[in-house]
């Protein structure tokens, strides 16, 4: 057995605030100019309120084209729709993984008018190989992820790839990616450590939504308080501890493409050419037959 390097925050950001869709209000933790170094990834978006003005706007008809969208709710309801019919209803705990491909055009509406709706989406790319695979969808409800208990107390629901937990490898509900996306929600208790083995070649990265964490590297912890994400630099393991009132953090991670991104909107392609191909298409009415 290959000995742990634990994996060292190399770079800390905040969520700013940002609005998107018709109106609705949050956190844009990155996306956008220069999310090449979150490779495959794209953008993380953290939505939540108490506020219904914040969010009853909703997600009206729009497209997407060369990617997937990963919604994650915590608390609240969403309603899915798109252009070929197809509807689901996510519900706290679930997660909606889209693949966007060659297209999609869909609305994300609140099935709620008042109380707390909260929750994030993740944007994954697609190798260029896989952008115009025909549109695909897999929801699953909150039973559908793997839920695994920690020695020290805490909780583990593993979305999307593998993880060893304490000696037991648990599989997501979303696997064989080409990207080998890992998508877990870790629920610590007070002061709760962990150490987790996270394959070399997978990008990392760590958002606190609730509580605090010190990230141990090889030389000393980092504080990754809520709302800050930490981006891992090389090794093979993470080392966390929860502050004293726990912790809630995403522990996202993926394979680069290092392929180029050129992204306008809501499409995400490899070149220019691409990019006015899908703008003609989503004009024509093309996009997604
Ligand atoms: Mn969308």
């Amino acid at each position: 057995m290959s000995a742990s390097i634990k994996r060292d925050l190399v770079e800390k950001l905040v969520g700013r605030a940002a609005s998107d869709g018709d109106g609705v209000k949050l956190k844009r933790v990155f996306g956008g100019t220069g999310a090449e170094r979150f490779d495959p990834f794209l953008m993380l978006d953290e939505f939540g309120s108490d506020e219904a003005a914040d969010y009853v706007g909703g997600f009206p008809s729009h497209p997407h084209r060369g990617f997937e969208t990963v919604t994650y709710m915590l608390e609240g309801r969403m309603l899915h729709e798109d252009h070929l019919g197809n509807r689901g209803l996510l519900e706290p705990g679930g997660v909606q993984w889209m693949t966007a491909g060659r297209g999609i055009i869909h609305s994300e509406m609140p099935q709620q008018a008042s109380g707390r709706m909260r929750g994030f989406q993740l944007w994954v790319n697609l190798p260029a190989a896989e952008k115009m695979q025909p549109a695909s969808y897999q929801d699953l409800p909150a039973c559908a992820i793997s839920e695994q208990h920690l020695e020290g107390g805490g909780l583990a629901r593993v979305i999307a790839g593998s993880l060893d937990i304490d000696g037991q490898t648990v599989t997501g509900p979303i696997s064989g990616k080409t990207t080998q996306a890992l998508y877990v929600d870790l629920h610590l208790a007070a002061d709760e450590a962990c150490e987790l083995p996270i394959a070399a070649n997978l990008n990392a990265l760590l958002y606190t939504y609730d509580g605090e964490i010190d990230v141990f590297g090889r030389e000393q912890g980092t504080t990754l308080p809520a709302g800050h994400l930490g981006r891992l630099g090389e090794g093979n393991s993470i080392s966390i501890q929860a502050g004293p009132a726990g912790a809630k953090v995403l522990l996202i991670g993926g394979k680069p493409l290092r392929e180029p991104i050129v992204q306008y909107g809501p499409f995400v392609m490899n070149s220019r050419e691409e990019i006015e191909q899908a703008m003609r298409d989503f004009r024509s009415g093309q996009l997604a037959s």
